[in-house]
């Protein structure tokens, strides 16, 4: 990332009350005259360039209350951040203190009660290892260092996505901090309005400070990817299309392009190389998951990694990027997968097709993804059976646009089977509201002029 030359509102006719602010904080203010000001600022995804007014890394609950006062007072707005894994659609942070829950990351679990009660900075990885320490398992995603917070309100796919639903469902209290100052817990039954628009309505309504969420019983799965070369893609994903029409909700699994670079870092049989993958997490004991599975594996794989799974080393299996980098990604759902859908997938990002994406992924979803259980909030369920991602690094611009003209030729190619619905959390840019929450944003928006009348909380995809 380049070092930014240190011009913000801030620094010449607000730095008296920032000043204060910072004084009164557990936390850390940062302003762009700060030797760590680069640091502070930075987002998981190193390519989004941030420069909001100052940055507030918050050191408690408190520090999130006096920020948004502080921020109401001197008409700015406050954009909550746990990692910056979406950091990209924020847009210009000018007038915006950027607020980071990245240091609030405490977990507890309640094993007798089978849940987590966690500060909204945490991890993944925060949640997942002492879950497992009592045999429970949370519904995190691919990746160990995706915030709770972005993920779980946003909507959150995990592995059991077919068999639990939207991780977002199981949430059962918040704590959030709205635009007025006040530090309030809700659920079912305190302000369930506002408890319905933030499930799914992610950082619209206020700062959220903690989440407490149901765990289950799971200790381990038969999980692991099958690896082709990628001249089979065609082959491979058409046979793959046809074998998820059967399996039972307890099978989740994802067809994949992977063409990665010669990164050092990467083992031997990855650097520099290309294939095309089936990843899948199966809750049966091996030999019966070894049946379902048989269909694929008798189309003959190189590399086979299917194996029992502890719950703790799930988040391995999709190769997710251990740790910051330069990416450029977006993706959409689609209504169905035909054999010319699987076709158009390949020719877009498939052997020959000149595709500058490292992974492009079609994720198989439906089950009880498409089913809104009872109090749900205003992200419930998808109706889409699949999800499709296409990402590249971007180490340089010149890398980020090529990157970027491979997804949108993906987006292009598979424009026939789109389905409405658009998942938030895999939509890296600019988009419409209505696209993301349909007939349900009319009911967002009185939400937000109750709660946020003056529009002072800002989220990566606001309502307003
Ligand atoms: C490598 C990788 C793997 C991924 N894997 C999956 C996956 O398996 N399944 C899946 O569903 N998604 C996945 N995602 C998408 C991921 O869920 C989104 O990027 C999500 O927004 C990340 O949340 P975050 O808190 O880490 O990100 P951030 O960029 O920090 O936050 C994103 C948005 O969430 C809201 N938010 C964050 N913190 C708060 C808070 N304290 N209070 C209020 N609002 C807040 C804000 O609106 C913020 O703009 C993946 C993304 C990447 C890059």
């Amino acid at each position: 990332m380049n070092t930014l030359a240190p011009t913000t509102a801030l620094d010449s006719t607000l730095a008296d009350a920032v000043l204060e602010l910072r004084d009164a904080l557990d936390g850390s203010l940062h302003l762009s005259t700060d030797a760590d000001w680069d640091a502070a600022r930075t987002a998981w995804n190193l390519t989004v360039d941030q420069r909001p007014a100052a940055v507030v890394i918050a050191g408690s609950a408190r520090d999130v209350v006096l920020t948004v006062n502080a921020a109401r007072e001197l008409g700015l707005r406050v954009a909550p951040q746990s990692t910056g894994h979406n950091a990209a659609p924020l847009g210009d942070l000018a007038d915006t203190i950027l607020l980071r829950t990245s240091s609030l990351r405490g977990v507890t679990i309640v094993p007798e009660a089978g849940t987590a009660s966690c500060e909204s900075g945490a991890l993944w990885a925060d949640v997942t290892a002492p879950a497992a320490a009592f045999g429970l398992a949370a519904l995190a995603g691919s990746s160990a260092d995706v915030g709770i917070a972005g993920y779980l309100l946003g909507g959150g796919v995990s592995w059991l996505a077919r068999s639990h639903g939207l991780a977002v469902n199981h949430v059962t209290a918040i704590e959030i901090v709205t635009a007025d100052g006040l530090l309030r817990r809700i659920d079912a039954d305190h302000e369930p309005e506002l408890f319905w628009a933030v499930r799914g309505g992610s950082g619209n309504f206020g700062i959220v400070t903690a989440i407490e969420m149901r765990l289950y019983p799971i200790s381990e799965v038969y999980a692991g990817t099958l690896f082709f070369p990628l001249a089979e893609a065609g082959r491979v994903l058409q046979a793959w299309r046809e074998w998820v029409v059967d399996v039972p909700e307890q099978v989740t699994s994802v067809g994949r392009i992977l063409q990665f670079p010669p990164l050092p870092e990467l083992p031997d049989f990855l650097r520099g190389q290309s294939y095309v993958v089936i990843e899948a997490a199966l809750q049966a004991p091996p030999v019966d998951a070894d049946a379902v599975l048989a269909p694929l594996r008798d189309l003959g794989p190189v590399i086979d990694t299917f194996h029992p799974t502890p719950m703790s080393e799930l988040d391995q299996l999709h190769m997710d990027p251990q740790g910051p980098v330069p990416g450029v990604g977006d993706g959409f759902a689609l209504s169905a997968l035909t054999t010319e859908a699987v076709e158009a997938f390949v020719a877009a990002a498939g052997a020959g097709s000149g595709s500058a994406l490292l992974s492009a992924e079609i994720r198989h979803v439906g089950g009880a993804t498409g089913r809104a259980p009872l109090g749900a909030g205003v992200v419930s369920h998808f109706d889409a059976e699949f999800l499709v991602f296409g990402a590249g690094m971007a180490a340089t611009p010149a890398m980020g646009t090529a990157v970027a003209a491979s997804v949108e030729r993906l987006a292009a190619a598979l424009a026939p089977w789109r389905a409405e619905v658009l998942y938030q959390n895999f939509a890296e840019g600019t988009q419409e509201p209505g696209a993301i929450w349909g007939a349900d944003l009319d009911r967002l928006r009185a939400i937000k002029v109750v709660y946020d009348p003056n529009n002072t909380i800002r989220s990566n995809h606001p309502v307003l």
